[in-house]
């Protein structure tokens, strides 16, 4: 097939990239709340998309089923990147990756006190990098949701999660106390793919560029 498939996740990705498709030529011929639909024609006949859970992005991309995806850095942090070229932030979904405690718990002096932290977090691989860099043993708990309820149940004594406004944190009486690291999507693109359909995608991931610089 000469044509090319995009993986997108429904939500905050899929919303924030229609804007950059759409000044890259690429309009989405169907909206995937309302008509349920996993594969989305485009006005481009070599052009589809495919709706997929965010976590399962790279995946799609990794074995060729898509051609290219768009995927928080937490996502690609958790995968790995095992066969993805990264040509691109997109500078959308931005957040932050944060490690975050109940209100009054002292972080700082359990750290240097060594004290050894339970941890709930749904990204196991960036918590442990985290730790291991800083030398902080922890025993990590892992969740899929809702992490914020992990320390108001004695599940943990501290979560790594995602925040942006910070509402979630404040509403569950927590805190963050360090920042892991700064997240935004990118675009993802299968190696083989790059070079087998060059011709499509190359043009592509420059109009996007353009698309993120002007915007
Ligand atoms: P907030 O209350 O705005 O700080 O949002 C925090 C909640 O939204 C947490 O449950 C996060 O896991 C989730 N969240 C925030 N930003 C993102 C993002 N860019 N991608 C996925 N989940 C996010």
């Amino acid at each position: 097939m000469s044509g090319i498939t995009l993986a997108l996740s429904k939500g905050r990705i899929f919303d924030e990239t229609l804007p950059l498709l759409k000044a890259a030529g690429i309009v989405a011929l169907d909206n995937p709340e309302i008509s349920r639909k996993l594969v989305i024609a485009t006005n481009r006949a070599d052009v589809r998309i495919i709706i997929v859970r965010a976590s399962d992005v790279p995946t799609y991309v990794q074995y060729g089923a898509a051609d290219l995806g768009i995927t928080g850095k937490d996502v690609l942090d958790e995968h790995g990147g095992a066969g993805l070229y990264q040509p691109l932030d997109l500078n959308i979904a931005r957040c932050r990756m944060v490690v975050a405690v109940p209100v009054g718990f002292d972080y700082a002096s359990a750290v240097r006190q060594g004290a050894r932290l339970r941890v709930a977090t749904k990204y196991q691989q960036t918590a442990s990098e985290h730790f291991a860099a800083k030398g902080v043993h922890v025993d990590l708990v892992k969740l899929y949701g809702s992490m914020e309820l992990a320390p108001l149940t004695g599940l943990a004594d501290a979560i790594v999660d995602l925040v942006s406004t910070g509402n979630t944190l404040k509403a569950n009486n927590l805190q963050a106390v360090e920042e892991i690291a700064p997240i935004s999507a990118r675009l993802i693109v299968n190696q083989a793919a790059l070079k087998l359909k060059r011709e499509v995608i190359r043009p592509l991931i420059d109009a996007l560029e353009k698309a993120v610089s002007h915007g």
